[in-house]
């Protein structure tokens, strides 16, 4: 018998639908690693402090600039399956670290080019993820050995470690103050479970306003509320808050059943009027009880209620977000209450000062100055939407870049110190294995280097006497030798107080080295032919939301 071929009787037999595109072997590996290769080289010129910015214009004309890989490739809306997981590797690293996403795809690229020369030399994509994977094992564990150790008290390394994430983003001017606030913001979320550090950054709440300038950026210990006084006759300011948060409407709720109240003289309606006003009376005076202040309600508030409220000189805010109830009562320590009933003085929040205040034309509520707040909020100010939305990011990336390294209590210099130290492991390493697979763990070695050399590159400076003059230095075994982009020359990054959390460098390697041997396994794209989109006429779901 002959083995099964397309042709029987010169007839076709077809096994997929009409319209499917087929690729396989080598044609399939080389356009995956073609598409692969396009989405890093596309960013490449973004990585490190002299990395260029894009300008992105989507469908609408609505423009971003940024140089954050991260966002450029979600903009970038990329179509191609092999493409599609690169772009996975940077959303892996934004969500495990937060910063370091350029590097991530930009080492996946590079591993999957040289994987392609390997390729071209009949060399089996099954030997190639197996030396990727050996590597990859070896360069995690070289990396933690010549990791340093770090903890919160370690101030002004975190502060470093913040400036280097932000070095090269527009917001680079005011580094020292936006690195300032994200140190100080990470550190005072700190949480510790099972003596181990744990930080969830959600408890950092971020306030983008335009105007202003980059330096007007402020930390609030606190929680900064975008909503307004509720009623003209509260103080605008408290001092010495003892701050309610009441989730259930001051308001008398409408007869749920069908009951019908007959009103058969003025009388009637008056003592029913008074009746209702007495309710909310009482409730309010329930609240003015507890010695409460401040009340954040997530509900509405009755006019009389607010006019009650006004009289015991309580500020008061309604229909609060959900989400910062439950930041206001990690920063104040209030508890959220369901039952305006059950609402005691230990239910209450403090906080030193609240006021509205207008900013950028807008009244907003300011809690500040908590004691030991779980939750502090971050007010971004900056010359136009673009300026703050980059403060934005690079404080995220910054944020991200503490927290990760507080968490994980390990940190590296940066410059491409780690990627070259690994290279040079690697390539030694890489000795002890015979033939092929010796091949494939030079070649992750090799691709380690892209960092390093790109960093040059984008810096004009010469990569290959950089590269040299690197290698020269790692031999010797100088693990936190860099290259310094403003000055050219190869130094002791640390010393430069570039420094990294270490989790940006093995999440970056495990993702890209992940991706490329994903990449790599796959012989055979069969793609479906796309369906025409029918929910055009249904109009999708704009304009039903209210
Ligand atoms: P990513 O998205 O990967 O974080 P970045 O554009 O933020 O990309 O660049 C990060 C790279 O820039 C890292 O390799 C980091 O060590 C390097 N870097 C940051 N600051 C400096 C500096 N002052 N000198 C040299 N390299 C730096
Ligand atoms: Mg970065």
């Amino acid at each position: 018998m002959v083995a099964a071929t397309p042709q029987m009787g010169g007839q076709p037999i077809l096994i997929l639908p009409e319209g499917t595109l087929r690729q396989i072997g080598k044609d399939a590996q080389h356009n995956n690693i073609a598409a692969a290769k396009a989405v890093a080289e596309a960013i490449r010129t973004t990585l490190g402090p002299m990395g260029m910015d894009k300008m992105l214009v989507d469908s609408i004309g609505d423009i971003v600039i940024t140089n954050d890989g991260a966002t450029i490739l979600d903009e970038m809306e990329i179509e191609h399956p092999a493409a599609k997981m690169l772009v996975e590797v940077a959303k892996t690293q934004e969500e495990e670290v937060g910063d370091g996403t350029t590097t991530a795809v930009v080492l996946a690229g590079e591993l999957l080019k040289n994987a392609e020369k390997l390729l071209d030399q009949n060399i089996h994509p099954t030997v190639i993820t197996k030396g990727f994977k050996l590597a990859k094992e070896e360069a995690l564990k070289f990396l933690k050995q010549i990791a340093k150790k770090i903890s919160p008290e370690d101030e002004e390394i975190l502060k470093k470690i913040a400036i280097t994430a932000i070095t090269g983003k527009s917001a680079e001017k005011a580094s020292e103050h936006l690195a300032e606030i994200a140190v100080k913001a990470v550190k005072s979320i700190i949480e510790e479970v099972d003596g181990k550090i744990k930080i969830d950054t959600d408890n950092i709440q971020i306030v983008k306003k335009q105007g202003g300038s980059i330096s007007d950026t402020e930390l609030i210990k606190g929680i900064i509320v975008d909503k307004e006084v509720v009623h003209s006759g509260m103080p605008k300011v408290v001092k010495d808050a003892k701050i309610a948060l009441i989730d259930s409407p001051l308001e008398i709720k409408e007869t749920e059943t069908d009951a019908e109240i007959r009103i058969t003289s003025p009388d009637q309606l008056q003592a029913f009027i008074e009746q209702e006003e007495k309710m909310l009376k009482e409730m309010v005076e329930k609240i003015a009880k507890t010695g409460a202040n401040v009340v954040f309600c997530q509900k509405g508030i009755d006019d009389i209620a607010q006019h009650y409220l006004a009289k015991h000189g309580i500020l008061a805010a309604r229909r609060v977000k959900k989400s910062d109830m439950e930041k206001l009562a990690k920063a104040t320590g209030a508890r959220i209450v369901t039952n305006i009933k059950d609402l005691t003085e230990k239910d209450l929040g403090y906080a030193k000062i609240v006021e509205e205040k207008k900013i950028a034309g807008e009244s907003m509520i300011f809690v500040r100055e908590c004691k030991d707040p779980k939750a502090v909020s971050i007010l971004i100010r900056g010359g136009t939407e673009h300026v703050v939305e980059e403060v934005e990011r690079a404080l995220e990336d910054a944020i991200g870049g503490v927290a990760s390294a507080l968490e994980d209590g390990y940190v590296v210099a940066g410059g491409g110190a780690p990627e070259e130290a690994v290279a040079n492991h690697l390539r030694n390493f890489a000795q002890k294995f015979s033939g092929r697979e010796q091949l494939a763990i030079q070649a992750f070695a090799d691709a380690m280097e892209i960092i390093p050399r790109t960093l040059a590159e984008n810096a004009g400076l010469d990569p290959i006497d950089i590269i040299a003059e690197l290698r020269a230095a790692h031999e010797k075994g100088k693990h936190t030798y860099g290259v310094n982009v403003f000055t050219g020359k190869v130094v002791d990054m640390w010393e430069q107080g570039v420094i990294e959390p270490l989790k940006i460098k093995t999440q970056a390697i495990k993702s890209a080295s992940e991706a490329a041997e994903m990449i790599l396994r796959i012989d055979d794209v069969i793609a479906a032919s796309k369906v025409e989109s029918k929910d055009k006429d249904t109009g999708g779901s704009e304009g039903f939301e209210d």
